[in-house]
């Protein structure tokens, strides 16, 4: 079974149309680029797919949930299946980097934590494994906000593998970073979902970013999906 299906999603605001009769499997352990210019609707796609939107039309299907019908507790059980990272990172600025990535964890947990002693051994041990694994052990009791911007968006992919999530989406997660950083960033996303059998949807839109992630690319243009195809053959195309 598909771990994402779309089934004719279609989504509105007022005038415009975000989405437009999309349609799309994504297979477990499939590594996807959403591919397309601001306001082509990656974001929205990306939302329908945690139950942050809710279609006009059409399915949508996540590791065989079907997230339109899905409130309450279903909700919340398929969200902590689904890592997500975004753009700005979305870091506690002043807390230190290792709660930080201790707050992926806060599905497992009742009510919010402030303090490390505030969370299970097994899980801090958890965290600081994670950190070791993107690079920053020794940044652990820093600040969040003393960290380069691609430090920082480690810490968030980081805080987003705490859960032991199946998905993860990435919603331009280096529209913020230069383009060395960038690079590293879409490599260490690809390790990590290799290690751990991920399924990764990633918005970008720098056609050289895709083109080097090496697997499908999906291209949307004003709602709709203009292409689907693996990265090496368009490479060989250009
Ligand atoms: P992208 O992520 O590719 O930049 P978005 O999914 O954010 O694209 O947006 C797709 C289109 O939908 C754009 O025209 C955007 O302005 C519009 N849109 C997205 N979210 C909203 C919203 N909450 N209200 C109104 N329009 C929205
Ligand atoms: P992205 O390009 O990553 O979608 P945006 O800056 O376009 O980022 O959108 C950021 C947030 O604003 C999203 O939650 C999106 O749904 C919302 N949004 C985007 N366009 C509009 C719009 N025209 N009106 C209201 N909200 C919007």
């Amino acid at each position: 079974p598909a771990a994402i299906q779309l089934d004719t999603l279609t989504k509105r605001y007022g005038a415009t149309v975000a989405l437009d009769d999309v349609t799309l499997d994504i297979a477990p352990g499939e590594q996807t680029v959403l591919l397309g210019l601001s306001g082509s609707g990656k974001s929205t796609l990306l939302r329908h797919l945690n139950g942050l939107e809710r279609a006009d039309s059409g399915s949508v299907s996540v590791l065989g949930v079907h997230v339109d019908a899905a409130r309450g507790r279903s909700l919340r059980q398929l969200r902590s299946r689904i890592g997500f990272v975004f753009q700005q990172f979305e870091l506690v600025g002043p807390r230190t980097v290792l709660e930080n990535v201790l707050t992926g964890a806060l599905s497992e947990l009742r009510g919010p934590r402030l303090g490390l002693l505030a969370y299970p051994k097994a899980l801090r041990i958890r965290a600081a494994e994670l950190l070791a694994e993107v690079g920053l052990e020794e940044r652990a009791f820093q600040r969040a906000d003393t960290l380069s911007g691609g430090q920082q968006q480690r810490v968030a992919i980081a805080r987003a593998l705490m859960q032991e999530p199946e998905i993860l989406l990435a919603d331009e997660p280096v529209a913020s970073l230069d383009p060395e950083s960038s690079q590293q960033i879409m490599a260490l996303i690809q390790e990590l979902a290799e290690r751990r059998h991920l399924t990764v949807v990633c918005s970008l839109h720098q056609v050289d970013l895709a083109l080097a992630w090496g697997s499908r690319i999906v291209g949307l243009q004003a709602g709709r999906v203009v292409l689907d195809a693996p990265a090496r053959d368009l490479d060989e195309a250009s």
